[in-house]
């Protein structure tokens, strides 16, 4: 079965989300752990929390997303700034315990100037203290497309950060095929040879989600601009070889596209007649 869904808003609760999730023929989610341009999360509501895990049982719902605020930097230059990013990322994986056994996304961060070693330092640094033996939660790495000093642009970068890191069992990847796109892995036409690069940086089995995303710019922009599915330079063809890749087929699929629910709800269904099961 195709485990599918795409980005919703978190504003009306998890009820409210994995509804409209199944809705448009979904079985999983993301959202953002709070506003992106920054704010407070709200306080867990437990009774909303308590009909998510019922309903998400009872319509065989795979794991959900949740998403850091992409504006958090924890290797900053700025120590308030890198504070700011590790008290969110804690505070944030306090309450998916709340919805245990999920999985918490991750923009690595942009080294503004210090350089990639130093960002890559920081970011290890900011894990360490982030990562707890005892959470259920998977804390996933997002491959980046390259913009300005974003870190997480190679798997070799990746792959640094998860070395540095002591709980690496807590650690995966998520693959954003906008960003590997415009970073410069070419899945369109070697998605074999990106996948087996993957493999020998990093391994295959770090790699627990993928962003499904088209993109508005040609092959290596680093521009990071997400494009509806088939609109883009990538491609309806390459999304079906991505979903049915005997490597990531099992893998949950997150949409990140420029779409309204309906939007969604069309990719969907065209990703799932392109399934083989
Ligand atoms: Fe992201
Ligand atoms: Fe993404
Ligand atoms: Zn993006």
């Amino acid at each position: 079965m195709l485990r599918i869904g795409c980005h919703l808003s978190a504003s009306k609760g998890y009820t409210n989300m994995i509804k409209e999730a199944i809705n448009i023929g979904g079985n999983t989610f993301q959202f953002f752990t709070r506003n992106p341009r920054g704010g407070k999360a709200k306080d867990v509501d437990v009774e909303d929390v308590k009909k998510f895990l019922e309903l998400s049982k009872e319509n065989n719902f795979t794991v959900i997303l949740a998403h850091a605020p992409y504006t958090i930097n924890v290797c900053s230059a700025d120590e308030g700034i890198r504070k700011f990013g590790i008290d969110t990322m804690k505070d944030d994986l306090e309450k998916l315990e709340f919805v245990p056994g999920n999985m918490y996304n991750f923009h690595p961060g942009s080294h503004v100037g210090q350089g990639v070693d130093r960002g890559i330092e920081l970011i290890i640094e900011a894990l360490n203290q982030v990562l707890d033996e005892k959470q259920s939660t998977t804390v996933l790495l997002e491959t980046m497309a390259g913009k300005g000093s974003e870190i997480g642009r190679t798997f070799e970068e990746i792959k640094m950060i998860i070395d540095g890191v002591k709980l690496k069992n807590k650690l995966g990847v998520c693959m954003d095929t906008c960003h590997v796109y415009d970073a410069g892995y070419d899945i369109v036409n070697d998605l074999d040879g990106v996948l087996e690069k993957f493999d020998n940086i990093i391994g295959l089995d770090k790699l627990k989600a993928m962003h499904l995303n088209d993109s508005k710019n040609p092959f290596e922009s680093h521009k990071d601009r997400h494009e509806k599915i088939g609109e883009g330079s990538i491609g309806v063809s390459t999304f079906e070889k991505i979903i049915n890749h005997p490597s990531l087929k099992k893998l949950p699929f997150y949409l990140e596209t420029p779409n309204e629910l309906d939007g969604y709800e069309k990719e969907i269904k065209l990703l799932k007649s392109l399934y083989k099961e």
